[in-house]
Order: structure tokens, then C-alpha cells, then sequence
């Protein structure tokens, strides 16, 4: 029987790679829905290419290109911010890929746990913003979180055939960006175009970033404490440049296991998708020849601060972490747009997280209001550190 999935970003780095996966195995998928927010086109190409059940566009603006381009197809097209957090409870779709970025990826989830669905989570802010929420929700909904993201996919695959046993440690890699060894000095006047340039994974605008600062490490550890029910002292980020192995878990025993790959979405993605099958592929394979060396190193901490940043929120809890995103988000936009620069992207979420209130038992409500709060917060320390 084929899966039946949602793509929630279709048009995004991580929904166009879905979509490469499921065109590979077509006798195992069949696309259900495809959303976007403003990519109209894409959107058209794709509803026209693989005939989902329903096509959704955020920006109201767009519904009547898209209805017109789709007017001959026994496609259903709607329109809006709630109809993107409502498609996902679509009673044909088994499973939700959750490509989206940001904030913007949380309620669309809240839905699709609450409808049963099982959640393929690439969008790492739902569980960054309100992973303990999410948790409760998935247990009591009876559904599941199959991880994405490349190392949280590896530490899934290390732990798979390994249920009784404790895990003692995670070690969380990371490539270290573009501006690994830069001193606090150098990245003072690093440029976006400069940020933008990834070393070994080719992905969108905003994860791109926090790449460079660090920031996606940050929110990976906490994912990963929500992901695999570990405390935050027992998960080590370690810096790996060249993006082999993609995540390791060391057991009580001392054990330690590795999942290893070349650097390419597709793989963790169709994981997710085939879990826990592993059906054939044409992605690349290592070549050890051509890796001579793998080497780690300690993350530097002060001169890339959302990395502890992240970490204090972490063991803070409550509401912290949310505010942590919220402030991040409007960081990155300000660096895009040249209106803060890079090193001034953790002061305005130090300055944020220890402006907003802290709440320890957020509801739902809660983390949509410390969101929007931490948003306007931000906004005007970037005015003010600019
Ligand atoms: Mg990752």
C-alpha cells in the first residue's frame, strides 16, 4: 500500500527534495497535499507534475493564478493561513513531511498530531518553541515524530534494534559553517552573501544562517533532547568539517555508534519515509578513498554564543526556547536585509530572552503570545544595538 503524504513547504529546500524522493518510488507514495507560501509557480509545476488531492497557498494574493493554472485538473486549491493549518488534517493523508520554516511550522503540526497523523519533522523550530507540548500531544494522540533533520535521522537510525537500552551520551555533529576558526573580530563584518555560502549542505536562506552562527546547533541540541528524552548535560555538539557521519550515540556500555553518509537530504528524508525499510537509492555513496581524514573539534562557545545561548534556554525550559526562536527569527531577517550585523545577532536574543516574561507551565496560548511578544521585543533591540 502506497503512503499518502503532505508536504508542508513543497516549494522549499526540503519540499523539492521530498518530492525528488518520491518520484524515485512512486509505487510506494502518492502525493495527497502540497502547500507553499508565495512560490506560486513552483507550486503550479508541481500540482501539474504529481496530481495531489489538494494545493494550498498561503498568500491569499496568489489563489486565483493558482485556481486558473489548475482550472482542468480535479485538484482542490485553497488559500490562507488557515487553510494551511487545516489541510494536514485531510482524512486520506498518512503522513505530514513538515518542510516549512520557522515558527510558522507549529500550528500546522498541533493539527496534524491532533488529527493521528505520523510527522515527518524537518521544520526543527516546532519542537525548538514547544517540544515538551508537542510531546504530550504525540503521546496522547497515539502517533509518532520520525526526525528529518541529518543528525537527528542518524541518532534515530543508531538507536533502531537498541529499545531497553539507555543512551549514556549523544554526540551531535556539526560542519562548523562557513566561519568555522573566524575570531569573535573577523565575523564582525561578515556580509550575508558570505553567510549564505554553505561548505557541504545545500539548503534554504534561513537554516543557512543559522548555520553560520551557530544557531541550528543550538536548536539541534534541543531537538533532540525532545526527540530522544535525553537531559541537556548528556548531549556533546562536536565540530566535524567534512560532514560524514552525521551523528553518533554512545551507549552505557561505552559503545559508541555512527551513522555515516555523504552530505544529502535525500537520504534522512526518504528514512523518514520508508522507516523502517531501506529501499534502494542513487544518492551518493562514501568513498573512503576520497576521505582520508575525519577530524573533530571543540565548537567555540564564546565567539559563537547561540550555541550556549541555545543551551541556557535548554535547561531554563518553559517558555525560553521560544523566545530564543522568536528573537533568532527576527535577528536573521535583520542580517539579511544588512540592518544588523552578524555578531549583533546574539545580543538581540540575549537582550530579548532577558526582557520577556518567563512562564514554566506554557499553554498552546502561551507560547503563540510569548512568540508575538519576543517578536516585538526583538524588533526594537535591533533598533537599538544596530
Ligand atoms: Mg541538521
Amino acid at each position: 500500500m502506497a503512503k499518502n503524504i503532505a508536504i508542508l513547504g513543497s516549494t522549499g529546500s526540503i519540499g523539492t527534495q521530498t518530492l525528488q524522493v518520491i518520484e524515485a518510488h512512486p509505487e510506494l507514495f502518492t502525493v495527497e497535499v502540497l502547500t507553499a507560501n508565495n512560490n506560486v509557480a513552483l507550486l503550479i509545476e508541481q500540482a501539474l507534475k504529481f496530481k495531489p488531492n489538494a494545493v494550498v497557498i498561503g498568500n491569499e494574493g496568489k489563489y486565483a493564478e493558482l485556481k486558473e493554472a489548475l482550472k482542468d485538473e480535479d485538484i482542490k486549491v485553497f488559500a490562507g493561513k488557515e487553510a494551511l493549518a487545516q489541510i494536514v488534517a485531510f482524512g486520506t493523508v498518512d503522513v505530514v513531511v513538515t518542510a516549512t520554516v520557522g515558527y510558522s511550522g507549529l500550528l500546522p503540526t498541533v493539527n496534524a498530531i491532533k488529527a493521528g497523523k505520523v510527522i515527518a519533522l524537518a521544520n526543527k523550530e516546532t519542537l525548538v518553541v514547544a517540544g515538551e507540548l508537542i510531546n504530550e500531544l504525540v503521546t496522547r494522540h497515539n502517533t509518532a515524530i520520525l526526525p528529518v533533520d541529518s543528525e537527528h535521522s542518524a541518532i534515530f537510525q543508531c538507536l533502531t534494534g537498541e529499545s531497553g537500552n539507555p543512551i549514556e551520551k549523544i554526540i551531535l555533529t556539526a560542519s562548523g559553517g562557513p566561519f568555522r576558526g573566524k575570531t569573535y573580530e573577523e565575523l564582525k563584518h561578515v556580509t550575508p552573501r558570505q553567510a549564505l555560502k554553505h561548505p557541504n549542505w545545500n539548503m534554504g536562506a534561513k537554516v543557512t544562517i543559522d548555520s553560520a552562527s551557530m544557531m541550528n546547533k543550538g536548536f539541534e541540541m534541543i531537538e533532540a533532547k525532545w526527540l530522544f528524552g535525553v537531559k541537556p548535560e548528556q548531549i556533546q555538539p562536536i565540530i566535524h568539517p567534512q560532514s560524514i557521519i552525521h551523528s553518533m550515540v554512545q551507549f552505557a556500555d561505552g559503545s559508541i555508534k555512527a551513522q555515516l553518509g555523504v552530505p544529502d537530504m535525500r537520504l534522512p528524508i526518504q528514512y523518514a519515509l520508508t522507516y523502517p525499510d531501506r529501499p534502494k537509492s542513487a544518492f551518493g555513496r562514501v568513498d573512503f578513498s576520497q576521505y582520508t581524514s575525519l577530524t573533530f573539534e571543540e565548537p567555540d562557545r564564546k565567539t559563537f554564543r547561540n550555541l550556549q545561548l541555545a543551551y541556557d534556554s535548554m535547561l531554563q525550559g518553559g517558555n525560553s526556547s521560544c523566545i530564543l526562536n522568536a528573537a533568532n527569527e527576527i535577528a536573521v531577517e535583520a542580517f539579511l536585509q544588512e540592518r544588523l550585523s552578524f555578531t549583533a545577532m546574539p545580543e538581540v536574543i540575549e537582550k530579548t530572552m532577558e526582557t520577556v516574561n518567563f512562564i514554566k507551565h506554557p499553554s498552546l496560548d502561551d507560547y503563540v503570545e510569548t512568540d508575538k511578544e519576543s517578536r516585538k521585543v526583538a524588533e526594537e533591540w535591533v533598533e537599538k544595538i544596530k
